[in-house]
């Protein structure tokens, strides 16, 4: 989902400013914070460790509705208070870091400043994406493919291939639609973690 510069973009970038392959690498790449990735794809949890944070998730499936940030007690920590604290968005399983969106807080939030009480980090509960299998099988319904927070291509290691509700036809067990190993989305779950499906 993200534009990427050329080979010959990047080769001018090199003669110009004559600065390492790596740096023009960190500079092309879309700034992504990995602990939400690694928080809501990873991890031993299993059905029976749902914690309260997970119900409010399956409630936001059920609802189709994000709970407001007044209601979630969202706020943003002052620089100084969020550069001490690992509890922030960034480090939580429902974090979209990327779209600078939650799972369960409605609205835009800061990575690196915001917190609300639904903050979950790895370790804590079950996978995003165990909840929403959970959810199918307890309802029946699988998400539409606007509910998945789809991409056309996710960060190496955390991709449809990578998944574990990924099928070799190309379908997705949790998502409608057709999804090619590249992509990802907002619930995947890497292969070997989590609930037993
Ligand atoms: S869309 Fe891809 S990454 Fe997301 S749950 Fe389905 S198979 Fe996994």
């Amino acid at each position: 989902m993200y534009g990427r510069q050329t080979d010959r973009q990047i080769d001018m970038l090199l003669i110009i400013t004559s600065i390492s392959l790596n740096d023009v690498y960190e500079f092309v790449q879309p700034m992504t914070p990995k602990e939400s990735a690694v928080a809501k794809s990873t991890g031993y949890q299993d059905e029976y460790a749902a914690s309260e944070q997970d119900s409010a998730l399956f409630r936001v499936l059920s609802s189709k509705r994000k709970i407001s940030k007044n209601d979630a007690n969202y706020i943003n920590h002052t620089k100084d208070y969020a550069n001490k604290d690992e509890s922030k968005c960034s480090k939580c399983k429902f974090n979209l870091g990327d779209e600078r969106k939650c799972l369960v807080v409605e609205g835009e939030i800061d990575n690196d400043h915001g917190i609300s009480r639904f903050f979950s980090p790895k370790g804590v509960g079950m996978l995003p994406g165990d909840i929403v299998w959970d959810f199918i099988k307890k309802t029946g319904r699988k998400l539409n493919y606007d509910e998945g927070y789809v991409i056309n291509e996710g960060a190496e290691g955390f991709q449809c291939r990578d998944c574990k509700y990924y099928t070799y036809s190309h379908k997705c067990l949790l998502i409608k639609g057709l999804f090619a190993p590249q992509m990802s989305c907002g619930y995947i779950v890497k292969n070997g973690n989590g609930t037993d499906i």
